[in-house]
């Protein structure tokens, strides 16, 4: 397995680290023997790990405070973590640093039903908060499929999407306020309760910037009122370009979909002999489309969506007719990711986002490369967004499938780019993607980012060796991007 590279810290610096830390965080919220700390060596990229030397699990805002004076006094990298599930590697740990796991942070704090807030502690899991506020008729929006264990922190972290952010947005869309400890040991708050804020705005600047920026302890979250009905369209199609179309004339029709997810083939076998959602086992690929508001509008889109379906090239048209069929061909979408490892043991999903237009172009070119690299890849995503996820089947016992793994990891990124999209859309660049930021851009872009994090965090403690690669990374990975424009630039101090 791939180790983090570049160790910025002496080892020596955590022994006196911990004696100093001692005083202000009690035995229990402090680990330091690899059989403890092994158990936080990677997060959901598994592919990438490393035993922390430290994980601290901080139960106070003052503790956290502590930490970070701490480790910029002995001048220690902190990685912050929420539930771990990260699939790009943003939590995985740095080999002279401390992990800070911030899943005692974990109370709801406030539900305000009227003002449709609620105030809450960055280690709350994301489905929970949904969860409380439901007796409230609310919900929160966002919802990453791994919504049952990730948590609210990590979300914020990684600016994550899930099947209602087409039409919800992103969790960007949803927060309104973060209080942040800075690497200076200050608290500030970014954003505020009301719909908008003066002055620059540092909290859209904070959410999806991976933990590199300060850590989160409180979250104020946009809560939205529980439609009074949704369905669900399932269409089968007899090939990926006609369900690529599909998704198409729905945008271009004004609908926005509260879903629209794409499963190819390969997808459908895994998951139906898993879930037994209904799905059919003949179609090409299968496109779910999901209508929510009152029942009349639901009753007036779901006609719409089934008439462009029909129109398009659907064999088959199935619409849910009660919430427990809705949640049973969900159930089959959401559970994809399980299902992959009943026939393989294990896999490496890929987020890349292509333009809408291009989403059959891709995938077929994506299929192709299934014979390049030797390895099985199956495609379930949220279409209306463009955002893919191909999931790599590879067996992580034989080093050549992972280098294959890897490389055709790489080689899909870098197809997303080329079709016009970006090579992140959900799960953040952590140290997976970091190569592929050569190729997305510029070095100036880079260098901005790079002042961007410096302005936050001068000393560069904040979970380094993540996101934005060193001119001397990109040269190496023989991927120097000049675009039209670009002046000499410096090489950037690392971090
Ligand atoms: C089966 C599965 C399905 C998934 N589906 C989706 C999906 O549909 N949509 C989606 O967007 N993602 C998805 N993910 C990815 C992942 O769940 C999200 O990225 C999630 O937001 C990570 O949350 P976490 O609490 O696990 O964070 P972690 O993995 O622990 O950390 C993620 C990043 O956040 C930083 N961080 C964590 N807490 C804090 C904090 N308090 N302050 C500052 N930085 C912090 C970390 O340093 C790291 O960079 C999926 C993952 C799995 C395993």
């Amino acid at each position: 397995m791939t180790a983090v590279q570049d160790p910025q810290t002496s080892s020596s610096n955590i022994a006196g680290f911990l004696a100093r830390i001692a005083d202000e965080l009690p035995p229990a919220c402090v680990m330091a023997q690899a059989d403890q700390t092994r158990a936080f060596e990677c997060d959901g990229l598994t592919l990438y790990r490393e035993i922390p030397p430290v994980v601290l699990l901080p139960e106070s805002e003052t503790q956290v405070v502590a930490i970070v004076n701490a480790c910029r006094e002995f001048g220690i990298p902190i990685v912050p973590r929420g539930a771990g599930t990260g699939l790009s590697g943003g939590a995985t740990p740095h080999p002279h640093g401390v992990v800070v796991g911030m899943t005692r942070f974990n109370r709801i704090l406030r539900i305000d039903p009227e003002a449709c807030t609620a105030v809450v502690q960055p280690g709350v899991r994301n489905l929970a908060i949904s969860e409380a506020v439901a007796p409230c008729g609310l919900y929160y929006a966002p919802d990453p499929s791994s919504q049952i264990a990730c948590s609210i922190g990590g979300n914020v972290a990684e600016n994550a999407g899930g099947v209602h952010c087409l039409k919800y947005g992103l969790t960007v869309h949803n927060v309104l306020r973060v209080r942040v400890v800075t690497i200076e040991g200050e608290i500030v708050e970014l954003g505020g309760e009301a719909p908008d804020s003066p002055g620059l705005n540092l909290l859209h600047v904070f959410i999806g910037s991976e933990g590199m920026l300060g850590l989160a302890t409180e979250v104020t979250l946009r809560l939205i009122p529980r439609p009074q009905l949704a369905r669900v369209v399932m269409a089968s199609f007899p090939s990926i370009e006609l369900a690529a179309q599909g998704v198409a004339r729905i945008i271009a029709d004004g609908v926005i979909p509260a879903g629209l997810e794409l499963m190819d083939k390969r997808s459908i076998h895994m998951v139906e002999p898993f879930v037994h959602a209904g799905y059919d086992m003949d179609a090409a690929a299968i496109l779910l489309c999901e209508s929510d508001g009152t029942p009349e509008e639901v009753v007036e889109e779901i006609e719409r969506v089934e008439a462009l379906l029909h129109d398009v090239g659907a064999t088959r048209l199935q619409t849910s007719s009660s919430e427990a069929e809705r949640l049973k061909f969900w159930a089959g979408r959401k559970n994809a990711f399980p299902a992959a490892g009943r026939i393989s043991p294990d896999y490496y999903c890929m987020d890349g986002t292509v333009p809408r237009r291009r989403l059959a172009e891709v995938l077929r070119a994506i299929t192709g490369m299934e014979k390049q690299f030797g390895l099985r890849c199956a495609n379930v995503f949220h279409a209306g967004d463009g955002n893919l996820h191909p999931m790599i089947l590879f067996d992580g016992n034989l080093a050549d499938e992972v280098d294959r793994a890897q490389a055709f990891g790489a080689a899909i990124l870098e197809l997303c780019i080329e079709a016009g999209g970006t090579i992140t859309g959900e799960h953040g660049v952590g140290i997976e993607k970091i190569e592929q930021m050569c190729i997305q851009f510029s070095r100036a872009e880079l260098d901005a980012f790079a002042a961007v994090k410096r302005a936050f965090d001068p000393c560069g403690l904040l979970n380094p060796l993540k996101v934005i690669p060193t001119l001397a990374r990109c040269a190496e990975y023989g991927k120097l991007h000049v675009h039209r424009g670009d002046v000499p630039f410096p090489e950037i101090p690392r971090f």
